[in-house]
């Protein structure tokens, strides 16, 4: 049976955590070097935590910020399920989500699914987000890769990739990984891989820029779940012999 691993990204994607997660950067900041974080403008959007940090770190004025980014990351992880009633106070699942997961977990015939994340959240914090908002169960999150690993997003997907076939002995390589997203990294995280890249306009960026970053498809949000699966698996549903897509 053919096999294909799904990756979902967390922010934006999934679930809205309205910035609680960020608060954990000036935790880590404060415990590490005694001070408060200065205001910093950095991006976020698709990067990994190992970005942000380093970015953090240098804007901060730290000097050699490649050597305390794994410290920095081991406080964010140890106050991650600190975080989990904010996280249920005031966070969100986006709409459609559950019904997303489920009408892709049913795969197709001869289609096996296996369905993880792919975020930039360090391991702890993705963890306590998807726990608290319910979404956890849908999901193989030991299949996963997350953003203690890789300063660039696209070194994820060999590694949940790596981490699928240790515990499905199935080759996940090339197509038979899909990535959703709801940015630009996201989509060349996938390209990059030659994966399938499904990208969702419910973050920052509109349906026009992820298209225009190459995306296999584009969807307004995850409200359709055969819209979903039709994304995801490639083709439309319902295909019969001489009545293909190009069919008028
Ligand atoms: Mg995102």
């Amino acid at each position: 049976m053919a096999s294909l691993l799904v990756l979902w990204d967390v922010d934006q994607t999934l679930i809205w955590a309205r910035g609680v997660g960020a608060t954990i950067y000036q935790v880590a900041f404060r415990e590490l070097f005694n001070r408060e974080l200065p205001i910093v403008r950095i991006s976020m959007a698709g990067r990994t935590d190992r970005a942000i940090a380093l970015d953090l770190l240098t804007a901060s004025g730290i000097s050699e910020p490649r050597e305390h980014v794994d410290a920095f990351q081991a406080i964010q992880a140890a106050h991650a399920a600190s975080m989990a009633p904010q996280i249920i106070a005031r966070g969100q699942v986006l709409p459609g989500v559950p019904e997303a997961l489920a009408a892709v977990a049913r795969g197709r015939p001869g289609l096996r699914v296996v369905q993880s994340v792919l975020t930039g959240n360090v391991r702890a914090m993705s963890d306590v987000k998807l726990h608290s908002l319910g979404l956890a169960e849908s999901l193989d999150l030991e299949s996963g890769a997350y953003g203690t690993e890789s300063e660039i997003r696209a070194d994820l997907v060999p590694i949940a990739q790596r981490n699928a076939k240790a515990r499905y002995g199935e080759d996940f390589s090339g197509a038979a990984t899909v990535l959703i997203g709801d940015t630009p990294l996201d989509v060349a995280a996938a390209r990059m891989a030659g994966a399938r890249a499904v990208a969702v306009a419910t973050g920052a960026f509109t349906l026009e820029d992820l298209a225009e970053a190459g995306a296999d498809a584009v969807l307004p949000d995850l409200g359709d779940a055969d819209q979903v699966r039709a994304a995801i698996f490639g083709e439309p549903e319902h295909q019969f012999p001489g009545n293909g897509p190009h069919t008028p």
